[in-house]
């Protein structure tokens, strides 16, 4: 398997570097220092339809393969992680409906994301992070509607989505085989969003938390069936694992070509730092590991394409990916030195940014045993 790229995915690519270099890197730093969600930025991409990219082209969107998509996302962190986190996330909530809902329920979230709408993925909560199956967000049906008590913690897009996908518990006893999973709009009485995470990093992303006080749900809002909410959520993850894979491998990329810019100009013994050797083999490692990275995300981008089951395969790219992003970014302060440390320069940032994609979509931790599980099986 060889990184050849092909025509379209050159052009989109282009685009995306072309809007990420006019649109987005200059203003990033202020966006990053006020922690500010970037609606006017984030509208434009939604207008190149950078917001939609796996909804299907019937309901409006670019109907990507998960292999392109790979590609597209990794351009956009490379140029900012936030707005790249704010554009997908979305996506990974509609893959859930697309696998699992009905065609209404498609129509209804695909074409809301096509028109800029956000819909946030809302599984986990402030004591079950790791843990999906320990949920206390509950659920009851009444009549013709769910009922659902409860809340949601650091949920990406929370505050500005139109639609939440919502994991509730049936019964916190029946652990995961309790979970299911609803659209909720978010404009239904008795939903609220709660206080936004101040992070340390991605901060053009916006991150809250969500409560639901008696909110009553049509029985037709119900994602397929009750209590495969964490069957749902698994799969749906599996995909999203290898996106941010890709996101990770594109912060990595960045970090690289920071280093290298900043290794060929900066000379504190008369020449530059790019000609001594141990310089050299940081970069070298970077690249290495980058190239390895960006390989296990398109495996695995292509076996979910081919319709394989792919829960390890996604694990390894978005564990890997997101150590090489972690590795990488740190090397690129260091390479920096002391401007490395500074806000002067992008890579301060990158780092900080890195370090969430060890921790969201499940921590490296589980990705390791979600791996481990399946070696052990085969
Ligand atoms: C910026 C951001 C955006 C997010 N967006 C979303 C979102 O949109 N939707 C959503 O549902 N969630 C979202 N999350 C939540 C995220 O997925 C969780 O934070 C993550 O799954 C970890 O859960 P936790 O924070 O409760 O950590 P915990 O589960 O408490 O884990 C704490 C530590 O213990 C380790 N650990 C836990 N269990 C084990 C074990 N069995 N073996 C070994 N080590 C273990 C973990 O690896 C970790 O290092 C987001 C989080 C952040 C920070």
């Amino acid at each position: 398997m060889a990184i050849i790229l092909t025509e379209e995915q050159k052009e989109l690519k282009a685009l995306i570097r072309e809007f990420m270099e006019n649109e987005v890197i200059p203003f990033a730093q202020e966006y990053d220092e006020r922690g500010e969600f970037p609606e006017e930025i984030l509208k434009k991409a939604h207008e190149m339809g950078l917001g939609c990219m796996n909804i299907e082209e019937e309901f409006g969107g670019s109907g990507l393969n998960n292999e392109t998509m790979a590609v597209l996302i990794e351009e956009m962190a490379y140029g900012e992680a936030g707005v790249s986190t704010s554009l997908t996330v979305s996506g990974l909530a509609y893959e859930c409906i697309r696998d699992f809902g009905s065609q209404e329920q498609k129509k209804l979230i695909g074409e809301a994301i096509v028109a800029g709408k956000y819909i946030s993925f809302a599984l986990t909560e402030a004591d079950s992070g790791s843990n999906a199956g320990a949920a206390r967000c509950g659920y009851v049906a009444d009549g013709d509607e769910y009922v659902i008590n409860g809340s949601k913690a650091f949920i990406t897009n929370a505050s500005y989505a139109d639609y939440h996908l919502v994991f509730a518990t049936k019964d916190p006893a029946l652990g995961v085989r309790g979970l299911s999973a609803f659209i909720v709009a978010n404009d239904t009485p008795g939903v609220s969003r709660g206080k936004k995470e101040n992070k340390m990093g991605l901060r053009l992303s916006n991150t809250s938390d969500l409560h639901f006080d008696n909110v009553r749900v049509p029985k037709d809002m119900l994602v397929g069936k009750e209590g495969l909410g964490f069957k749902m959520a698994m799969t749906s993850l599996d995909v999203g694992r290898i996106l941010i894979g890709a996101a990770a491998t594109g912060i990595a990329q960045r970090a690289l070509d920071e280093s290298v810019k900043y290794a060929k100009q900066r000379s504190p013994f008369g020449q530059p730092i790019a000609t001594h050797q141990a310089v050299q083999f940081i970069i070298a490692d970077m690249a290495i590991e980058i190239e390895a990275a960006r390989l296990l995300t398109k495996n695995a981008a292509i076996l979910k394409d081919q319709g394989m089951r792919i829960s390890k395969e996604a694990a390894m790219a978005k564990s890997f990916a997101s150590d090489v992003a972690m590795r990488a970014t740190t090397d690129a302060v260091q390479i920096l030195g002391g401007y490395g440390y500074s806000k002067e320069y992008p890579v301060e940032k990158l780092m900080r940014d890195a370090k969430v994609y060890q921790i969201f979509e499940g921590t490296n931790q589980i990705q390791r045993m979600v791996i481990a599980g399946a070696v052990l099986k085969e």
